[in-house]
């Protein structure tokens, strides 16, 4: 069996010196050095408990010892260091369990715990990573997660038409490793989509998908603190899921809010009644820390449900399924290069992922015919598995500077007070708790699209910052992005700290279709992953309609208030094209072209009779008994939104229907 990709293991830890935890700039390190406590060389042990010992000494001192102790580690993120000493994790062969979810993130952890909320009913969540640290819990370090073995690290194959600006044009395809899955690596973005597009879903063969119908689980899942939204019937305040505005905010950002306004933008709750407009940017933190999926829906619950048992560092490698009865039964995985089997008496529940989940099924006998015969997988079930992929494509751009100072989140700008503030006494207001740099959204409509009106087709993404934010050592190389962008476009301002934000445009509802397929059985090897981005040359325009719409707010008054000017640097390979010209620009798009990781339809949900789709409105695995499929990869068409918080729904909801299924309510 050949060893897994080199992206995925575990990153090397450097040492450093002693108060590292103190300097300025030790954010980059912070996050790069904590794929897992366990992983960490001496140095950075000693350091720890030191820094442990005086926490303990703390709580010592003021007496109730373990309460204190376990409050303070929670305090500064480091409680996991507690959980991976008491909680061993491990399996014991042939276990069997009502339920096995593979997966915990943002779908299957809401799964597991609304699953597991019926004490008569035993649920096994299987989860190939670890357990969430203190970089994970800081929203300022998001970038750097991708580089951590929190990651799995998937790269599409080289694009022809797009990610030119990418090493080998390949762009990076993140996914989260780890209790909470992607939820913990993402950029907190809270946004749940467009009334239509649920509408859509169900007009698609899937009864019960409407909008009203997912209403209820988003707010079942959420526990909105958004100051101003209290009496909105679109938020709820008794979820697990933590949703907050960013507390932290620029200059920047009220001036690009004043400035949307301005270019005739309304004001608006995205998440509300309608979409069109801008606003600040709402966020899965919680007191300026990211609420995961893990820390909102398992954490709280894990000491109290003897019927939950978590197994980390636990890889699946197939779903065992009878090929008699074409039912699922079980699941092989490994954990510590051990393999081992456990059994379903009710159902097996695939939420491993947009990626992962179809690359399961087809190791298990359930995918294309022509696939899995060219890989020697027994075929059990013909399916269009991977068959479809939409994902968001951006453009990383434009960015403007501005006459402003010490408003861009240079990370090397985080003083010593404010991770103090931030990390000891959990002031949620300090630079730390800015989600990457992304402060504000503003949905549009463009000329161009032929949708109802109250359906945006194009974002933008308001960021404090760009690659030099963090001196090329994070967005650039979690994205791919060559040296040469870098070098060219983006060093002058990380050396001058200069002042500057970025747009990023993102179209909602691409017409170019990717795919995903499997080159061999080894289920430790990664999918083929071809996202076919800017096939549909249309795609392409309606990028460049954002850009333009992006310029016209530059000149409003608020933003020239600012003196925020368009950044006057040639993207390597379009130096062909004169500068800001609508062919320099399409030029740029191709090059600087980033996705946001919204990839969707791997196991797309819709009726027996749409030859596109892998699952039933049920989620249930067409043909196939007591298998589903609950996690993202079952959205049929790409929404009009970032999509955890659609991954959140959907577990709920497939918590509700599995209950309903097996008479459990
Ligand atoms: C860098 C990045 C930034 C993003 N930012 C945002 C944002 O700001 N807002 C937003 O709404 N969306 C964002 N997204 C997208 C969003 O986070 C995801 O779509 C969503 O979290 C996916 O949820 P899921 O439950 O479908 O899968 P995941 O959360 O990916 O969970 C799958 C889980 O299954 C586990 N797993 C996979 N294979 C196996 C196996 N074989 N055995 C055991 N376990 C396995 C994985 O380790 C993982 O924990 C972002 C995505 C990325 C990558």
């Amino acid at each position: 069996m050949a060893p897994e990709s080199p992206h995925s293991l575990p990153v090397p830890v450097q040492s450093s010196p002693g108060a590292m935890w103190l300097k300025s700039n030790s954010l980059q390190t912070m996050a790069a050095h904590l794929p897992s406590i366990s992983q960490m060389q001496s140095t950075q042990c000693s350091q720890l408990f030191l820094l442990l010992q005086l926490l303990i000494l703390t709580a010592v001192s003021r007496g109730d010892v373990n309460r204190l102790v376990l409050d303070q580690l929670n305090q500064v993120g480091l409680v996991n260091l507690i959980e991976q000493a008491t909680r061993p994790n491990v399996p014991r062969d042939l276990s069997t369990y009502d339920f096995i979810v593979i997966g915990a993130g943002a779908a299957g952890c809401s799964l597991a715990a609304r699953l597991s909320e019926n004490p008569q009913l035993s649920v096994a969540l299987i989860e190939a990573g670890g357990v969430e640290n203190i970089a994970h819990l800081t929203p300022v370090v998001a970038g750097y997660l991708q580089q951590t073995s929190s990651n799995w690290g998937y790269r599409s194959v080289p694009q022809k038409l797009s990610c030119h600006g990418m090493n080998n044009n390949e762009c990076a395809l993140p996914r989260g490793k780890i209790l909470g899955g992607t939820s913990s690596i993402n950029y907190m973005i809270y946004n749940r989509g467009n009334r239509r597009d649920f509408d859509a879903w169900a007009a698609a063969g899937n009864p019960g998908w409407s909008y009203d119908e997912v209403l209820p689980y988003f707010l079942r899942s959420e526990h909105a603190q958004l100051q101003g939204l209290e009496q909105s019937p679109y938020h709820n305040h008794s979820g697990p899921l933590s949703v907050e505005y960013v507390r932290f905010r620029s200059q920047l950002v009220d001036a690009f809010v004043e400035a949307s306004v301005e270019s005739g933008l309304p004001r608006t709750d995205y998440n509300g009644e309608s979409q069109l407009g801008v606003s600040y940017v709402q966020a899965t933190t919680l007191n300026g820390r990211r609420h995961s999926a893990y820390s909102a829906y398992i954490k709280p619950v894990r000491d109290l449900r003897a019927n939950l048992q978590i197994f980390t560092f636990s890889r699946v490698t197939r779903i065992l399924i009878d090929e008699a009865t074409k039912s699922a039964y079980g699941v092989e995985f490994h954990y510590k290069n051990k393999a081992y089997t456990f059994k379903a008496r009710k159902e097996v529940i695939l939420s491993a992922g947009t990626f992962n989940s179809p690359q399961l099924l087809m190791l298990s006998g359930i995918g294309p015919e022509d696939n899995l015969k060219a890989i020697g997988v027994p075929l059990i079930k013909a399916l269009p598995v991977g068959k479809r992929m939409f994902d968001h494509m951006c453009h990383f751009g434009p960015t403007f500077v501005t006459n402003t100072t010490g408003q861009t989140t240079f990370t090397s700008r985080v003083t010593p007070a404010e991770v103090i503030s931030y990390l000891l006494a959990g002031n949620p207001a300090t630079r730390l708790s800015s989600i990457g740099g992304v402060e504000a959204l503003a949905f549009l409509k463009t000329q161009r699209s032929s949708l109802p009106r109250d359906w945006p087709d194009v974002e933008l993404i308001m960021v404090t910052g760009s690659l030099a934010s963090d001196e090329g050592t994070g967005l650039k190389l979690g994205a791919n992005f060559r040296d040469e962008i870098y070098d060219k476009m983006y060093r002058e301002l990380a050396q001058a700290q200069q002042d500057h934000f970025t747009l990023l445009v993102m179209q909602f509802h691409p017409q170019s279709v990717g795919r995903l397929w499997l080159k061999d059985r080894n289920p430790l090897g990664w999918p083929k992953i071809d996202p076919k981005y800017f096939v549909a040359e249309e795609d392409v325009e309606y990028l460049l309609d954002g850009i333009k719409a992006s310029l016209r707010i530059m000149q409003m008054p608020a933003m020239q208030r600012i003196g925020a000017r368009l950044l006057k640097r040639t993207v390597p390979g379009c130096e062909g094209h004169q500068f800001a010209t609508d062919d320099y620009w399409r030029c740029s798009i191709r090059t600087l072209s980033y996705t946001l990781h919204h990839q969707v339809a791997t196991c797309r949900m819709g009726a027996e009779s749409d030859p596109t789709t892998v699952v039933n409105h049920q989620l249930k695995v067409h043909g196939v008994r007591k298998l589903r499929v609950v996690d993202t990869s079952i959205i049929p068409f790409p929404p009009t939104a970032h999509t955890n918080a659609a991954a959140f729904m959907i577990g709920e909801k497939a918590a509700d229907m599995i209950r309903f299924d097996w008479e459990l309510i």
